[in-house]
């Protein structure tokens, strides 16, 4: 069974919506999970931040808002009586529970549930829009399987079994539809896979029931070279391996959750990136098998701090960096990017939680700068250290300051530590050096 994600974009518009059924309406029994429609996440993140703030009339505001857009929709998709009633009440007892929150002491179950509703929302809109366009479709709610452990890590075995045997009870269905992105936590309370995560929650269930392939439907033609948000005249990769996405999406590539590939990667079951709005597009195959060589991807991470490690005590001292690592460690906070001179050692994080604590620790045993506001850009392909037209890509030094550099740390990646405010700049800049300098790099 094939397992298709539509992102918010593809169930945003009735136009797309028709799109969606057009795709997945071809005989076959397959999952579709789907995000929320565009614009209604952000929407309701809006709504929990104006009550955190103790707005609660621009939040009541926000959700009379939403709600108008939904009886919108309702309108235009649904002719059939019966069910747009149906699809009426669900609208009206989501807007009952948003209701309820603002009543609510804010926390984070608070928070959890609001941010739910968009997913709620859309796979109980379009699971009706099918049944009204005669196809035999069953809604499997999300939470009903999708849960995460203690480490927020997908239960796996708890998923596979639950949603095995719900498969099994609802046999007679072509379409099994679910809500991407919410999951209950470890004490059976509503939660989610962070932003972006219905990519995420496609490839647990890809994993979960051993699909042929997981496909991801967005609004655009895959996985391009560099971001489109920045750069003009990007291009879709064909073909790209598991590790070298799963860099790209750690890294800032917005197209994949950071933690899609992973559920998939060692049962090797494909993802498949292909565009709604032209479902002929090849889009982008991921499979364990690597690709060409050289420079094939780059992206961009913000929210990046720089940590500057000094200390006489390193010269010619053993042990140094141990005790460095050791307060990242207690603090359980992961490093990205690591250069070390004799005297000093630069490293990232883009978790500041406890970077106070973190600066503290440090400062017992060497002085310490800290700089907020970087992004790491990151370049990826198959042996890029090895490739003679990789060199190329140092002409960046002529446009940015570099603060730092990782070369080497493995053969597939290098990344570039830079001021946030030259991020479109260098980004641009590398396409030319990279992609579009006479020769190409990559051999596909
Ligand atoms: P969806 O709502 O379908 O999940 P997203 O907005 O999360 O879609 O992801 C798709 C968007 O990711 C694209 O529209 C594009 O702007 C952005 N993006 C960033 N980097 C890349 C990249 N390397 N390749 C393709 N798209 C990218
Ligand atoms: N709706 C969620 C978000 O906007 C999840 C997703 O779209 O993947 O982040
Ligand atoms: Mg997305």
């Amino acid at each position: 069974m094939l397992v298709l994600k539509f992102g918010g974009t593809s169930v945003g518009s009735i136009e797309n919506m028709n799109n969606v059924r057009s795709i997945i309406n071809d005989g076959t029994q397959k999952i579709v999970v789907l995000s929320a429609m565009s614009g209604t996440t952000n929407a309701l993140v809006e709504i929990s931040e104006q009550l955190n703030a103790g707005d609660r009339d621009n939040a009541l505001e926000l959700i009379e808002e939403l709600l108008v857009k939904y009886a919108q929709v309702i309108e235009d998709l649904l002719q059939n009586k019966q069910l747009k009633e149906e699809v009426s009440k669900y609208v009206l007892s989501v807007y009952e529970t948003l209701i309820e929150q603002t009543k609510s002491k804010y926390n984070e179950l608070v928070h959890n549930t609001i941010v739910a509703q968009g997913e709620l929302l859309s796979t109980f809109i379009f699971s009706r829009f099918l049944i009204q366009e005669g196809i035999n479709a069953v809604l499997l709610p999300a939470l009903d399987f999708m849960r995460v452990d203690q480490q927020h890590e997908p239960d796996s075995f708890y998923i596979q079994q639950n949603l095995n045997r719900i498969i099994d009870d609802n046999q007679q269905a072509d379409i099994y539809i679910t809500q991407g992105f919410i999951c209950l936590d470890v004490q059976g309370q509503i939660s989610n896979l962070q932003r972006g995560g219905s990519d995420y929650t496609a490839s647990i269930i890809g994993a979960a029931i051993q699909a042929e392939e997981v496909q991801i439907w967005t609004d655009i033609d895959g996985f391009h070279n560099n971001d489109p948000r920045y750069v003009e005249n990007t291009t879709a990769i064909q073909k790209i391996s598991f590790d070298e996405a799963a860099e790209l999406a750690y890294f800032g590539a917005k197209i994949l959750h950071p933690q899609t590939v992973m559920p998939v990667r060692d049962l090797n079951i494909p993802v498949r990136l292909k565009n709604t709005m032209v479902p002929d597009a090849y889009g982008t195959l991921i499979t364990q098998q690597v690709h060409g060589e050289g420079i094939k991807a780059i992206a961009a991470k913000d929210g990046i701090y720089a940590i500057k490690i000094k200390s006489a005590r390193m010269l010619q001292a053993h042990g140094f960096l141990k005790k460095v690592f050791e307060v990242f460690e207690k603090f359980q906070t992961p490093i990205d990017m690591v250069t070390t001179s004799e005297i000093a050692v630069s490293l990232t994080i883009d978790d500041a939680t406890h970077i106070d604590a973190i600066f503290n620790e440090l400062e017992q045993i060497a002085s310490v700068e800290v700089d907020a506001g970087m992004s790491i850009v990151c370049l990826v392909g198959n042996n890029i250290i090895y490739h003679q037209d990789t060199p190329q890509l140092f002409n960046i030094l002529q446009d940015v300051t570099v603060r730092m550099i990782a070369y080497g740390g493995s053969n597939n990646n290098i990344s570039l530590l830079i001021n946030t405010e030259y991020k479109r700049n260098t980004l641009q800049k590398l396409q030319s050096y990279v992609f579009e300098s006479e020769e190409k790099m990559v051999v596909a």
